[in-house]
């Protein structure tokens, strides 16, 4: 759990190249993409589908190498998995014939560990799983899996914690609820974040800061501050400050597209928060 020096981040992603050697050729998935996600925060990536979310996810997390950069973990290089590390993809992916008990111990098992039971039953309680431990994935909806799946995520202790469009498939109720407990579950721990979506509000919504990926190859084409007090009320959602950078990133994803060519369009009002 060393947070590094002041200045070093918790999470630093340098000049990170990564080219995929497909049968049709090579792609280049990322193109010296750097970012720095500093200790305790929640970091997200917003950016055109496509252009290298979780190519830079999965290359944080060590699940995959990257062709040139480096990945760094309190300033020292990662080539692997880490312990340190933990993630939650856009499925669940609890295993069908475990209980939601046996799935959460599931990689204690791998890693040969004792799970700390006391921990994993004040994070069931946190999420709203209390008593459901004995039930069966398919006898959960998506946002209870989902839930579980943050509980196995977390139960190991990371101090990073990397979410890939984690509520992507669920309703937007389902979706703003788990939000809310993704906020409140990092007011309690202060975990490291780094949280993928295609969802500007939910960026806004959680974040302390929000980079913005260009289409492929990927590379962070700006980063915004979201200097939004917690916890993060419907109230202060409805601002003009949110609003503004709402669509001051929604701008800048799909601006070069959708932008009229006109010279007297809306876009040149929008006050842009610089990070
Ligand atoms: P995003 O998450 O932003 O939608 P991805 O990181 O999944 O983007 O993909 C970035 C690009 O790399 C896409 O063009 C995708 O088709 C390609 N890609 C992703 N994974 C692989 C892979 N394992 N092999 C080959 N190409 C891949
Ligand atoms: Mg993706």
């Amino acid at each position: 759990m060393n947070a590094g020096n002041a200045t070093t981040p918790k999470l630093g992603v340098q000049a990170a190249t990564k080219i995929y050697h497909t049968a049709s050729g090579d792609l280049l998935a990322l193109d010296r993409c750097s970012l720095d996600v500093p200790a305790n925060e929640i970091v997200s990536i917003v950016g055109p589908s496509g252009c290298g979310k979780t190519t830079l996810l999965w290359s944080m997390s060590g699940l995959h190498r990257l062709t040139s950069g480096a990945i760094l973990l309190d300033g020292r290089e990662i080539t692997g998995p880490h312990p340190d590390i933990g993630i939650v993809f856009q499925e669940a992916n609890l295993l069908p014939w475990r209980n939601l008990d046996a799935n959460i111990r599931f990689p204690f098992e791998i890693k040969g560990e004792k799970p700390d039971r006391a921990w994993i039953a004040h994070l069931l309680h946190r999420v709203g799983l209390d008593g459901f431990g004995g039930k069966f994935p398919r006898e959960l909806s998506g946002g209870m899996q989902q839930r579980a799946a943050i509980v196995r995520a977390l139960s190991l202790k990371p101090s990073v914690l990397l979410m890939d469009e984690p509520f992507g498939s669920l309703d937007s109720f389902t979706r703003e609820e788990m939000n809310r407990l993704v906020e409140e579950i990092w007011l309690d721990t202060k975990t490291t974040i780094v949280f993928i979506t295609h969802s500007i509000e939910e960026a806004i919504f959680l974040s302390d800061r929000v980079a913005v990926l260009s289409a492929r190859p990927g590379r962070v084409a700006k980063e915004y501050r979201v200097p939004f007090p917690r916890p993060r009320s419907l109230e202060i959602m409805a601002t003009k400050e949110v609003f503004d950078l709402t669509n001051t990133i929604k701008m800048d994803i799909v601006g070069d597209r959708v932008r009229p060519k006109t010279p007297d369009h809306h876009a040149a009002e929008i006050v842009r928060i610089r990070p």
